[in-house]
């Protein structure tokens, strides 16, 4: 069962190999990029300016800021306004496509001086303010993580009409198997890879049936 993201599978050796038509989609297949910088900050200011949770869309290149949820639960269990002084953490920048490689490709100093200063902006905060507010942080880009090399699958225009079967047809005379996400209707979603999954077991099943009455 071959359930790898497409961008490792194009960095295995594969001998023999598949089919044609299936190591042309590991050839042409497009991934999106993905990245997240979380901020670990001394205080809570965006708790001050009264948002609890949820997120804020901005035009800049760090395109969503998400606020964490715990604020929440402070003020069920009866302890109010408490967390503004504590230490949270920031999801200060998740974004996608050109603006994840954007921000991807620059040394991580200069990265995180770039979110920072965009989410000053976004909360009308002087210039500098976090560099006294940011302790630590932390950055995932997803095509340079070697588990993964990319996202998630974005079918370029015709790609799916011409590609979708081909990721999920069984090779090696019914002998390997794919599942994920990238050979589901549903790619990019987790609920694509939970169906492939189904559809893949099921697949060995009845190849498992053939193969014996075969012998
Ligand atoms: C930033 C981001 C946000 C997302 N947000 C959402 C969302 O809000 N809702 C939603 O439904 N979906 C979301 N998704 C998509 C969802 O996460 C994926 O569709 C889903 O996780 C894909 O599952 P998968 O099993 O196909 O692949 P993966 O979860 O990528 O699993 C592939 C596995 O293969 C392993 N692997 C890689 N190389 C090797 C190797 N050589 N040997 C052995 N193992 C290997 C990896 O370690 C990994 O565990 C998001 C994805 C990203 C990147």
């Amino acid at each position: 069962m071959c359930a790898v993201p497409i961008p490792v599978l194009k960095s295995m050796v594969i001998q023999p190999s598949f089919a044609g038509k299936k190591s042309q989609v590991i050839r042409e297949v497009y991934y999106e990029n993905a990245q997240k910088t979380l901020f670990l900050c001394k205080e809570r200011f965006w708790e001050k300016q009264g948002i609890r949770g949820g997120s804020s869309f901005t035009d800049g290149v760090i395109e969503v800021v998400s606020y964490p949820q715990d604020y929440n639960r402070s003020i069920t269990k009866g302890k109010g306004n408490a967390l503004h002084d504590k230490r949270g953490v920031l999801l200060a920048s998740y974004n996608i496509g050109e603006d994840a490689y954007a921000l991807g490709n620059i040394s991580p100093f200069i990265q995180r001086e770039i979110i920072k200063r965009e989410i000053e902006k976004v909360h009308g905060l002087t210039e500098g303010y976090l560099d006294n507010i940011v302790i630590d942080s932390k950055t995932i880009d997803w095509v340079r993580e070697p588990w993964f090399f990319g996202a998630f699958q974005m079918f370029l225009p015709g790609q799916k009409k011409d590609f979708l079967y081909s990721t999920f047809k069984p090779e090696y005379d019914n002998r390997v198997f794919f599942a994920g996400e990238h050979t589901s209707v549903k790619n990019a979603w987790m609920q694509g890879a939970l169906q492939s999954g189904m559809a893949a077991a099921n697949d060995v099943a009845y190849y498992s049936m053939i193969h014996k009455y075969q012998r």
